[in-house]
């Protein structure tokens, strides 16, 4: 779709927001109800969309897009009203006895969705049905080159009644979401790339509209001295692999405590291997996106081992595989310079290093430009809390690989370079609508109609009050 078909969609969007906006949140919701439950109708379908785009195992088709797809709406359809349900406020001081404050969330008006091609149906689905709830109408723009998957979401709404306009699906590539950028709308929800991020972030600033960014990551694993090795080598080739590596907040960096390391190592290596890739039947890695991903694997890695460090497995292209298969692959004796260690891989490969202690542990997971999530292994849950809160990443999970994003409750966002602003949590809904005060005079205004004249003698009276007001215990029981 061009500039022009992306502004036909906007005037459409606009036309039909006042109205969507006028329906209860609750009305809202009973529209997602029903989407869910066709989504669930079309599971097989929507697996095999996805699969088929994609490249994924059917497991992992199920549970990160249609698992998730579900629990965000029902979560969201139960949930929404009371967030986004005007809230009064007693205020604070003097004012307390001169005015009622009451704030509403008002929808911003048409929201631009911009989504990448790796989780094709929850992160097209998940920003759309937050801002739909707020009483925005929306235009979603998901990723080029899985267009099926995003046109599911519209599918799904239209099949559940959404009035003409409320929702509307632009096919299309970079040009069409730049398009959506600069049409006029008044948010940007947009998950991709930092580089891609960055453009959006430049084009909202012209405009002034606001935008958050979920974008990429580079995340660490800590695993300490006591963790339980059996479920810390399976968090991290879950971690590592799922969806074939080519998930925001999958492993890329391991960090182990040198004395359980070779225990360590020795056990992720051997679930490494008894992982089955294939293109068809039961399996458990799929194929790489495309091209251009197996690329930036094939140039990690190959750099790493020409610098020295070792594959304990894999580290090839699949040679029983036609097509974009990389076998899952472990590493070790990487450093912290190589592009492995630095730029985001998004794709099957686990580096491990081997670490002297936790305090090494977190200044290498920090020392990068990303800050998406992170997680830790350890028996010790307090002391894992402690390493949590010495992390400059957006989240972090104990005893599990990063899966803050399908905690709905947990705001999801990432540091430095992962993003701007968050989305999910009680901030999600809210994130779509502004904050309106309406703050109401208790007495009708009349002291509005004795604010002038200003004269020496009203000064006099005011620093007095000033002193009574703010420098006795008086003012610290009225605050
Ligand atoms: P991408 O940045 O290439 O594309 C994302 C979307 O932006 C696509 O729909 C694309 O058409 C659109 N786009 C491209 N140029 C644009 C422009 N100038 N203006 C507006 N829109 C434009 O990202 P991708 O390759 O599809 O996705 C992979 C990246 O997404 C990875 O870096 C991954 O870590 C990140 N990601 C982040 C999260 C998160 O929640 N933080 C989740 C999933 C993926």
């Amino acid at each position: 779709m061009n500039a022009d078909d992306v502004r036909e969609a906007l005037e459409r969007a606009r036309k039909a927001q006042p109205a969507w906006a006028q329906r209860s949140v609750g009305e809202r919701a009973k529209f997602v109800q029903r989407a869910l439950a066709i989504l669930i109708e079309r599971q097989d379908r929507i697996v095999e969309i996805v699969m088929r785009e994609s490249g994924k195992p059917a497991s992992e088709a199920l549970m990160i897009d249609v698992f998730a797809a579900c629990d965000a709406m029902t979560y969201w359809s139960k949930h929404a009203p009371r967030i986004l349900r005007p809230e009064r406020k007693r205020l604070h001081g003097m004012l307390r006895f001169m005015k009622k404050l009451e704030i509403v969330y008002r929808p911003l008006g048409v929201v631009g969705v911009i989504s990448p091609w790796n989780g094709p149906v929850i992160l097209s689905l998940n920003p759309t049905v937050q801002a739909l709830l707020a009483g925005n109408t929306v235009l979603l723009k998901p990723s080029e080159v899985t267009p099926f998957s995003g046109q599911i979401v519209g599918d799904l709404f239209s099949a559940a009644g959404l009035p003409e306009g409320v929702l509307t699906v632009l096919t299309g590539d970079g040009e069409t979401g730049a398009a959506l950028v600069a049409a006029g709308v008044d948010k940007i929800s947009f998950t991709g790339s930092v580089a891609t991020g960055r453009r959006v972030a430049v084009a909202c600033a012209e405009r002034l509209i606001p935008c958050t960014l979920e974008l990429g990551g580079k995340d660490p694993m800590i695993v300490c001295a006591d963790a339980d090795l059996d479920a810390a080598a399976g968090g991290a080739v879950a971690g590592g692999f799922l969806n074939t590596g080519q998930y925001c907040c999958g492993t890329e960096r391991v960090y182990v405590m040198e004395e359980v390391a070779d225990l360590f190592t020795e056990k992720v290596v051997a679930r490494a291997r008894a992982l089955r890739q294939a293109d068809v039947g039961e399996f458990d890695v799929g194929a790489m996106f495309w091209p251009r991903q197996l690329e930036i694997v094939e140039r990690h890695v190959e750099e790493a081992k020409a610098r020295g460090a070792q594959v304990l497995v894999g580290g090839r292209r699949n040679p029983a595989l036609k097509g974009l298969y990389y076998e899952p692959t472990v590493m070790s004796g990487v450093s912290d310079d190589m592009a492995l260690m630095r730029e985001e891989t998004f794709g099957p490969v686990l580096p491990i290093v081997r670490v002297r202690d936790v305090e090494e542990a977190i200044a290498r997971a920090n020392d990068t430009s990303y800050g998406l999530g992170a997680n830790v292994w350890t028996r010790d849950t307090k002391r894992g809390r402690e390493i949590a809160l010495r992390i400059d990443s957006g989240s972090v999970c104990i005893n599990d690989m990063t899966m803050t994003y399908g905690a709905t409750e947990a705001p999801f966002g990432g540091r430095k370079d992962s993003g701007v602003g968050q989305v999910n949590g009680s901030l999600g809904p809210r994130g779509y609508a502004y904050a309106q005060p309406i703050l109401t005079d208790r007495f009708g205004g009349r002291q509005a109609a004795k604010h002038y004249p200003y004269s020496r003698e009203k000064d006099e009276g005011m620093k007095k009050f000033i002193r009574f007001l703010f420098g006795s215990p008086l003012a610290r029981w009225l605050s």
